[in-house]
C-alpha cells in the first residue's frame, strides 16, 4: 500500500502563519517526550507520527525526549524499546536521544533563581494539609503559612533539600503563583519533592526531583523547541508552562494541544497495560493481543498500515473514539496489496485422490499475488495425499454450499479439479478421511460437462511442513472495556477466546524459509505472519480477511 498522502491540520497552519510572520526564524523543532514507564502503545504513536511529520513537512527537526523525572517507575528496558519503536515507525529524532534528567542541573538553577524572584518557597505542610489548603473548583484555596519565609531561608532550605539533609516528603519547592486562581494548576504547585532514589540515569546524584510541570516548559526552552505539541488534558497546564518561562523570562515555545487518540475495544493507558501484563493475562509487552506498538509490530502490523492509520484518524481538538476496525483495515489494505499469498491448512483432514498414481508427484507454479506480477511466483507440490481443511467439507451441506461435499467437485486453487466418492469415519463417527478422483484435464481448464461447486486451498500432506499457528482476536468483547462498569474493571472484559492456539496446521513447503516478521495472505484464511520470537515455525494471525466483528456489532 502506497503512503497515505499528508494533509495538513489546524497545526500546521499555525504554524504556516507562525512561519509567515517569522516567528520562530522558520525553524520548526518538536519534541516526542514520553516518560519511560512503559511500552509505547497505540496512542503514542498518533503523536509521534504528528511530531516527527511536521518536523518532516517543515524541514524541521525533532527530538526524542525522555520525561525521566520519576525514577522509581522508569527503567533501561523502556528506554530501549521506545527508541526501537520510534525508529521501527520510520522516523528519526534529531542528534543523541535527550533526557530530562540531562538538565537536573539547570533545572535546579533555574529553581534558585525563583526562588531568588522571591517566585518560590519551601512548604513543610503534609499532604493533607496541602490538600485542604488547596481548595476545590468552587473554592479559592488559603496561603500556606510557609509562603513568606525570606528568600535567604528558602534557598538556605532548599540547599539542605538538596544535600539530602530532609526524609522524603518532609518538605518541597512550591512556585508561588496565586492560591485563589480559578485554575488549580495555578495554586502555588509543587515543582521539587525529596526522593531518596536511584536514578537509571543520574545514579545517586540527585535526592530532589522535579516535578513534570516544571521541568517539561523548561526542557522544551532548553532545547529550543518551537512548538510544544500535546494531548487536550494539558489545557489548563498551559497558564502554568507559560509561568514559568516568563517568569523566568527564557526562549518561548507554543504549546499547542490536541486530542488524544481513543480507540474501542482498545486500552491505552500504561498503567493498565502494565497491569495486563504483571497479572499475566497476556504473556508480555508485545502480546499480539497488546496495544503496544511492539504487540502490533509482533501481530504482523507494518509501520506504514499504522503511519497510514495516524494519517487518516486526522488531528483535532475535540476528543471522540475511533473504531479499532479503522485499524484493521490499514493493515489488511496494506497486507492485500503487498503479502504474498500462500496456502495453509489450519485444520486438516486428510484426502486420497483415489486414481492418482501413487509414486507421482507435480510442481506446479504458482503466483505469489493475483494483482501484482512482480511478487513473482513459487513452487507448490502436488501428490495422492493431501490435507484440506476440515471446514471445507461436509456430508450434510448447507444451503449454497460452495465447498466439498460427496459426490460433488470442486477445485484445488492452482490445481485440478476432484470430486468426493466417500468419507471414511472413526469409531466415534468423526469423518478422518475423504476418498476422492481428480480430472486430470482440468488443470488450468474447466472440465467438460460439470461444473466445481468453488475453489479449496489445500496442501499436499507427502510435502507438508507442520507449523503451530496463533488465531489472535480483539482482546476485549467490550466496546469501552474502561469506561466506568460499576462493580466491572476491564479485566473482567477480556475476550476468553482472543487467542486459540493450533498446533498442526500443515503449510505448503514455501513457508518453511519465511523470514521472522513476513506477513502472508494465507488463502481464504486470513492474513498472517511469522513470529518474531519463536525459533520454532510460529505464525500469528494478524487480521482475518473481512472484518467478522462488523456483523456482531450489527446484531447488538
Ligand atoms: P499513558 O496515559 O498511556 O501513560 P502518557 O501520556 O502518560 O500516556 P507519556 O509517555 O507521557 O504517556 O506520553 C508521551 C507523549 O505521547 C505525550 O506527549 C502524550 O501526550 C502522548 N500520548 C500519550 N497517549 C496518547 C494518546 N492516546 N493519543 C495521542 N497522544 C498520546
Ligand atoms: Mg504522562
Amino acid at each position: 500500500m502506497s503512503e497515505t498522502p499528508k494533509t495538513g491540520n489546524f497545526i500546521t497552519q499555525i504554524i504556516d502563519k507562525d512561519n509567515e510572520t517569522g516567528k520562530y526564524a522558520g525553524n520548526v523543532m518538536t519534541r516526542f517526550p514520553p516518560e519511560p514507564n512503559g511500552y509505547l502503545h497505540i496512542g503514542h504513536a498518533k503523536s509521534i507520527c504528528l511530531n516527527f511529520g511536521i518536523a518532516e513537512r517543515f524541514d524541521g527537526q525533532c527530538n526524542l525526549r525522555f520525561d525521566d523525572t520519576n525514577p522509581e517507575k522508569e527503567s533501561l528496558e523502556y528506554i530501549n524499546s521506545i527508541k526501537k519503536d520510534v525508529e521501527w515507525l520510520g522516523f528519526t529524532w534529531a542528534d543523541e536521544p535527550k533526557f530530562a534528567s540531562n538538565y537536573f542541573d539547570q533545572l535546579f538553577e533555574f529553581a534558585v533563581q525563583l526562588i531568588k524572584l522571591g517566585k518560590a518557597y519551601v512548604c513543610k505542610l503534609t499532604p493533607e494539609e496541602m490538600r485542604e489548603y488547596r481548595g476545590t473548583l468552587k473554592e479559592p484555596g488559603k496561603n500556606s503559612p510557609y509562603r513568606d519565609t525570606s528568600v535567604e531561608d528558602n534557598l538556605a532550605l532548599f540547599t539542605q533539600m538538596k544535600e539530602g539533609e530532609f526524609a522524603d516528603g518532609a518538605m518541597v519547592l512550591r512556585a508561588k503563583i496565586d492560591m485563589a486562581s480559578p485554575n488549580i494548576n495555578m495554586r502555588d504547585p509543587i515543582i521539587y519533592r525529596i526522593r531518596h532514589i536511584h536514578h537509571h540515569q543520574t545514579g545517586d546524584k540527585w535526592c530532589v526531583y522535579p516535578m513534570y510541570d516544571f521541568t517539561h516548559c523548561l526542557s522544551d526552552a532548553m532545547e529550543d523547541v518551537t512548538h510544544s505539541i500535546c494531548t487536550l488534558e494539558f489545557q489548563d497546564h498551559r497558564p502554568l508552562y507559560d509561568w514559568v518561562l516568563d517568569t523566568l523570562n527564557t526562549a518561548h515555545p507554543q504549546q499547542i494541544e490536541f486530542a488524544r487518540l481513543n480507540l474501542n475495544y482498545t486500552v491505552t493507558s500504561k498503567r493498565k497495560l502494565k497491569q495486563l501484563v504483571d497479572e499475566g493475562h497476556v504473556e508480555g509487552w508485545d502480546d499480539p493481543r497488546m496495544s503496544t506498538i511492539s504487540g502490533l509490530r509482533r501481530r504482523g502490523y507494518t509501520a506504514r498500515s499504522i503511519r497510514n492509520f495516524c494519517e487518516r484518524i486526522g488531528v483535532t481538538r475535540s476528543d471522540g473514539i475511533v473504531d479499532v476496525s479503522m485499524l484493521e483495515h490499514a493493515i489488511r489494505e496494506d497486507l492485500d496489496q503487498n503479502a504474498n499469498r500462500a496456502m495453509a491448512v489450519l485444520n486438516p483432514i486428510k484426502v486420497t485422490l483415489t486414481n492418482y498414481p501413487d509414486e507421482q508427484e507435480e510442481i506446479f507454479t504458482v503466483n505469489n499475488h493475483p494483482k501484482n506480477a512482480d511478487a513473482g511466483t513459487r513452487q507448490v507440490p502436488f501428490s495422492k495425499n493431501l490435507f484440506i481443511d476440515a471446514a471445507d467439507f461436509a456430508e450434510v451441506p448447507p444451503k449454497k454450499w460452495k465447498r466439498l461435499t460427496l459426490g460433488e467437485a470442486v477445485r484445488l486453487r492452482g490445481g485440478y479439479v476432484i470430486t468426493c466418492d466417500e468419507a471414511i469415519k472413526n469409531e466415534e463417527g468423526d469423518v478422518v478421511e475423504l476418498l476422492c478422483r481428480y480430472d486430470e484435464n482440468t488443470l488450468g481448464v474447466n472440465p467438460e460437462g460439470y461444473k466445481p461447486k468453488g475453489v479449496i486451498h489445500w496442501v499436499s500432506a507427502n510435502h507438508a511442513i507442520t507449523a503451530e499457528v496463533r488465531l489472535y482476536d480483539r482482546l476485549f468483547n467490550e466496546a469501552a472495556p474502561d469506561a466506568n462498569h460499576e462493580s466491572k474493571t476491564f479485566l473482567d472484559f477480556i475476550n476468553q477466546e482472543s487467542l486459540l492456539v493450533l498446533g498442526n496446521a500443515k503449510l505448503e513447503p514455501s513457508l518453511e524459509t519465511a523470514a521472522k516478521g513476513t506477513g502472508f495472505q494465507f488463502e481464504r484464511e486470513g492474513y498472517f505472519c511469522r513470529d518474531l520470537v519463536s525459533d520454532t515455525l510460529t505464525f500469528n494471525r494478524t487480521v482475518t480477511l473481512r472484518d467478522s466483528w462488523a456483523k456482531i456489532e450489527a446484531k447488538r
